[in-house]
């Protein structure tokens, strides 16, 4: 256990070595692993071949190495946008296709196991960056029917390998907690079931026996941050079915992890988990992990928010009322390049106690109010750069206008500037009410004075110059 250990140690040390400088946030595309693949075929190490293509034809390659009896099979991006593992295994094949320290490592794994990998089955959803397939199929969903080429691919490559061993890599939302704790999982793991009583035959306790060896890896780096995914039996879905049809099924969720917007934390964490998993297959500590460590990890549970303020006072009829409230920021895909922009969204108002903010204040004594319009109407871009815009958050005003002529240059839904903007016909009217499902644009005041402006769901204090707004709301 403790050579594991230590062996997840040095593999996460040394990451920097390895990674894969090409990429360097989630929404890349097919287009951008192509010159790595083609790169990767010159290593000796690997054999690349083309399992098949995608409903709009692009390539899905399959990656080879090593010679041993043991097989494992992995594969990432079954949903387009979920991309977080298929960084993780190109920093794997930099890390088997170098020269180094760890060779004697890798020549007992690749004594010990073949592996096969594809990374990113469904190209064309990593093109639009959505979760489905062209044709709109959860190939997840797919196992049984087969009516998507990508799930095709899939199982004829199973059918093909026979694996002993699988790796379904996958991202879930970045806003489970670990069980009814406040930290958030930052990866989630499962042997899926393979039947509706959840039973537990010899296949899906070697998949329970090596997650826990992972959980064991990764705990040192994420202590509390590992949860398990939901072990209802889907009998459509592919980690199911392969568990059945007697591969030993692991599943891997990357979540959240505060600060890691673009999850190059959660990829090295990727990075060192699989590697420490081929290590316990190749050496058979798994097999020494008690079923304990699996059956102990907390299941994924919804109690946590982006945000959550408490304590506040909220000014009604009759006075002041004390209330909590909680916000969320959700992504939205802003066209065909790799653009989205934030979208915020009161989610509940009152008591949380019980529920958890990733970013959590405590600010008692201080009042919410919805935010001002600032008075003057502006005519230019120029003008608009030329604000000083904590000036106004200062003054409280988190909206501006603009007059005619310029509002024309301002479709879409969200802008970049970090201010909302009012296309309104009477903006100086214009306030937007603190409810849930309302966009989260309000001040937050200490006596007079503005401690905080949160602009579609950005928080900022203004006082200590912390915290950024990635973009306003356009407000028709
Ligand atoms: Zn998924």
């Amino acid at each position: 256990m403790s050579t594991d250990l230590n062996l997840a140690k040095e593999l996460f040390s040394r990451y920097e070595v390895y990674k894969e400088a090409a990429l360097t946030h989630r929404r890349f595309k097919h287009i951008d692993i192509l010159p790595l693949i083609n790169k990767l075929k010159e290593a000796s190490v690997f054999t690349v071949t083309q399992a098949g293509s995608s409903e709009q034809g692009r390539e899905i390659y399959l990656f080879k190495l090593g010679a041993g009896s043991i097989k494992a099979f992995l594969w990432s991006q079954m949903h387009g946008d979920e991309s977080t593992a298929t960084m993780a295994l190109f920093d794997i094949f930099n890390f088997f296709a170098a020269n180094d320290k760890f060779d004697d490592f890798k020549k007992n794994i690749l004594d010990r196991l073949t592996i096969y990998i594809i990374p990113m089955l469904n190209p064309d959803g990593a093109e639009l960056f959505q979760r489905r397939n062209f044709y709109d199929i959860d190939i997840n969903r797919d196992a049984i029917k087969q009516q998507s080429a990508e799930g095709r691919i899939l199982k004829s490559v199973f059918d093909s390998i026979k694996p002993d061993f699988g790796f379904n890599l996958h991202d879930q939302n970045g806003r489970y907690s670990v069980g009814q704790t406040s930290s958030v999982a930052a990866i989630s793991v499962l042997a899926p079931a393979f039947n509706h009583a959840k039973e537990i035959n010899p296949v899906r306790e070697r998949a329970m026996k090596l997650i826990g060896s992972i959980n064991d890896a990764l705990s040192c780096f994420v202590p509390g941050n590992i949860a398990k995914y939901s072990d209802e039996f889907e009998p459509r879905a592919f980690g199911d079915n392969f568990q059945k049809w007697g591969m030993s099924a692991v599943l891997i969720e990357s979540g959240g992890m505060k600060n890691d917007p673009e999850k190059q934390y959660l990829r090295k964490l990727n990075f060192t988990a699989i590697l420490s998993a081929f290590g316990s297959i190749a050496s058979s500590s798994y097999e020494d992990t008690s079923l304990s460590v699996y059956e102990q990890i907390p299941f994924n549970d919804k109690l946590i928010y982006n945000t959550v303020l408490r304590n506040l006072k909220l000014k009604t009829n009759g006075g002041y009322i004390l209330i909590d409230i909680a916000f969320n920021i959700n992504e939205v895909n802003s066209g065909g390049n790799s653009a989205y922009y934030g979208s915020g969204s009161i989610e509940e108002i009152g008591d949380l106690s019980g529920f958890y903010g990733i970013e959590d204040l405590d600010l008692s004594g201080m009042e919410i109010a919805p935010g001002r319009v600032y008075p003057n109407s502006l005519s230019s871009e120029e003008e608009i750069e030329n604000l000083k815009f904590n000036e106004l958050y200062s003054e409280g005003y988190i909206f501006i206008s603009l007059n005619d002529s310029l509002a024309k240059a301002f479709e879409g839904k969200y802008t970049k500037y970090p201010i909302n903007i009012i296309l309104t016909s009477d903006p100086k009217q214009f306030i937007t009410p603190i409810k849930t499902e309302n966009r989260p644009d309000f001040v937050i005041k200490q006596g007079d004075i503005v401690k905080y402006v949160c602009i579609n769901g950005y928080l900022c204090n203004i006082t200590e110059h912390i915290g950024g707004i990635r973009n306003g709301a356009i407000v028709r």
